[in-house]
């Protein structure tokens, strides 16, 4: 479904990833984990084309190498990237971040009641978007705009979502339903790649890990071999 293949990046002197190589395969969730700095997030900006690696390859199922495909094709070839801290349009409501998540498709008038439809299914998945839904986006919980954010990301119907910590500071069991809702997504067949500080929650929840240290994979493989491994505890609880 997704390759990385001996990616690197470098933010002017500073080396974010270093020859990184991951593929996920359709219909599972991967995890990358690591410590805050590791590079979790500008791997995932390669991904989606926010961020162009300074060697190596990307290659999507279907579309061949993407490296040099901008941001927003990349979003027609089915990527959608929620990115950390919940980010929506604040001054707008959360109808229209939704209809703004399928923008391109809004605009085509044959195919607006499909977009419509798709915006009442998000407020099924969600209930609370529903009842907020003329409300502006910056006055949402946390928790609302992190659902909001997924659900914006959601209306592009992706087949690759790349979530970055939608852990982030929620309370407690609001993580809980992040993470029942990342398995949920996965039973509808959807693949994930999950960035998280919270490794032993991803872990639990995905097929595949990598973890990374100083922008290198230092360990892989399946998630629940990784879940018994002191090394990822290392990973996790060491510097970047
Ligand atoms: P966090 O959880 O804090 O976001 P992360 O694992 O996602 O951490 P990145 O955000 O990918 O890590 O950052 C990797 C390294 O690259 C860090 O040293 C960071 O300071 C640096 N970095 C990230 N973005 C930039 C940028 N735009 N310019 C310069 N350095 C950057």
């Amino acid at each position: 479904m997704l390759t990385v293949t001996d990616v690197s990046v470098n933010y002017g002197p500073v080396s974010a990833l270093r020859n990184v190589s991951l593929h996920l395969q359709q219909g599972h969730v991967g995890t990358v984990i690591g410590a805050n700095g590791a590079g979790k997030s500008t791997l995932l900006k390669v991904l989606s084309g926010l961020v162009a690696p300074s060697t190596g390859k990307v290659e999507f199922e279907g579309h061949g190498v993407v490296t040099q495909v901008p941001a927003h094709k990349r979003v027609r070839l089915g990527v959608a990237h929620v990115l950390e801290g919940h980010r929506v349009f604040g001054d707008q409501s959360v109808h229209a971040n939704l209809l703004l998540g399928a923008l391109d498709r809004y605009r085509s008038r044959a195919k607006r009641a499909d977009v419509l439809t798709d915006v009442d299914a998000q407020y099924e998945r969600f209930p609370i978007l529903g009842q907020r839904r003329r409300q502006a986006a910056a006055t949402l919980s946390g928790g609302e705009q992190q659902m909001l954010a997924t659900a914006v990301a959601l209306m592009s119907k992706p087949s690759v979502l790349l979530l970055d910590e939608p852990s982030l500071g929620l309370a407690p069991k609001l993580v809980d339903e992040t993470f029942q809702l990342i398995a949920t997504l996965r039973q509808e067949g959807l693949t994930i790649l999950l960035v998280e500080q919270l490794a032993a929650l991803a872990l639990q929840v995905a097929d595949e890990a990598w973890v990374l240290q100083r922008g290198s994979v230092v360990a892989s493989g399946p998630a629940h071999e990784l879940l018994g491994e002191m090394s990822v505890q290392e990973a996790y609880l060491g510097g970047a």
